[in-house]
């Protein structure tokens, strides 16, 4: 796999809302990873909006297991799983490989029965395809943001809209 077919999406979704948990259970999978700050929850909010844990329970009732990785600290991180009742990875170093790991393990599922859920090409999605995980890119949530990110989202949008130009990563269920 070249070094740009790892920042390709498997699919795009305008938010983790518009996913159907039950298409995913049926296309087979079993676990999913999911990134926290702009994925489940806008910058620097520590609780999830409710149809956000509202989307949760309905995964894990469709039989999927979810458990949350993030580049964040472990304070922010912990909170946030605890009260929506998850499993985490904090100061997940995404796009290394090693917080996958952790996740993998902590959910019991295999790479092939799990999907990754994020709003960064260059965390999310280029750590997921590393490990050979499922990649659903998401639009981002808030824009706030630290400078360091913003100014990858800037690489992040003209990447993005190449992909969408040239036909890459079709919009999910399409
Ligand atoms: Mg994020």
């Amino acid at each position: 796999m070249s070094w740009s077919r790892t920042l390709v999406p498997d699919a795009w979704a305008p938010a983790i809302t518009a996913l159907d948990p039950e298409a995913l259970a049926r296309q087979g999978f079993r676990g999913l990873i999911v990134d926290l700050d702009n994925t489940l929850t806008g910058w620097n909010k520590h609780v999830a909006a409710p149809a956000v844990e509202a989307w949760l329970r309905r995964a894990e009732t469709a039989g999927l297991r979810v458990c949350i990785l993030s580049n964040n600290g472990a304070t922010r991180v912990r909170a946030f799983a605890e009260a929506v009742a998850l499993p985490s990875v904090a100061h997940a170093n995404k796009p290394r490989r090693g917080g996958f790991r952790r996740a993998l393990a902590l959910l019991g599922t295999t790479a092939d029965e799990t999907a990754v859920i994020g709003d960064q090409v260059w965390t999310d999605v280029l750590g997921a395809r590393r490990m050979g995980l499922y990649a659903v890119l998401v639009q981002p949530l808030a824009p706030r943001e630290f400078f360091g990110t913003r100014s990858l989202r800037w690489l992040e949008r003209r990447w993005v809209a190449r992909l969408k130009r040239r036909g890459l990563g079709l919009p999910f269920g399409a």
